[in-house]
């Protein structure tokens, strides 16, 4: 399996990179179009999706990301880069774009502002034991396409972890509690996609 790729241009992507080191999984800094070549996935971190939307436009990354996408890389987004991957959300300025990719609709900061962030522990589909993880001015997802798979939710309900194909998403940061088990299983998902075959 070639490396898996982080976008880099702003948020928590260094974390991302300890945990993928952590697992012994090869990594690479995605900062121009060329960082892109023979990835297995792609990570998006958690920051602050406004600027991600700016600083990919800004990199000429913004198109080959999207045909990524489209063409069935394994692409793993958490809080700011669940955002970017959702075909709609709410909460932006009217120019903030998405790459979408993922049918849902997710409201940004709905937990209000950083001094409302929390740690929680959660049951993740797929994952045997309980995770704790951190929200940080997390989005919630709202609504939820017919071919979308709910991984986790809050205890009243909320949607905070989604899946569909080879896309994941969720509201919330593993990698700042130590929690490597959602990126283990990312790289299943890398390991097992046909895209990665064929990379
Ligand atoms: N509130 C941020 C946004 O809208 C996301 C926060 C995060 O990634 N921790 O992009």
């Amino acid at each position: 399996m070639g490396p898996i790729g982080v976008l880099c241009l702003q948020g928590d992507f260094r974390e991302h990179l300890a945990v993928l080191a952590e697992l012994g999984i090869p990594s690479v800094r995605v900062r121009k179009p060329s960082d892109l070549t023979g990835i297995a996935g792609l990570i998006i971190p958690g920051g602050e999706s406004t600027v991600i939307d700016k600083l990919t436009k800004i990199y000429d990354l913004r198109d080959p990301i999207k045909k990524l996408i489209q063409s069935g890389l394994p692409v793993f987004g958490t809080c700011a880069g669940l955002i970017m991957l959702s075909d709609r959300f709410t909460g932006g300025p009217a120019d903030q774009e998405s790459f979408g990719g993922l049918d849902v609709t997710t409201s940004r900061n709905a937990f209000g502002s950083q001094t409302d962030s929390f740690e929680t522990v959660l049951d993740f589909a797929g994952i045997p034991n309980p995770i704790n993880v951190a929200f940080i001015r997390a989005p919630l997802v709202t609504e939820v396409g017919a071919g979308v798979q709910v991984l986790a939710s809050l205890d009243d309900g909320k949607v905070v972890g989604v899946r569909q194909g080879n896309l994941l998403g969720i509201s919330f940061h593993p990698e700042v509690t130590g929690v490597t088990e959602v990126h283990k299983y990312f790289v299943e998902m890398c390991k097992t996609a046909n895209f990665a075959r064929i990379n």
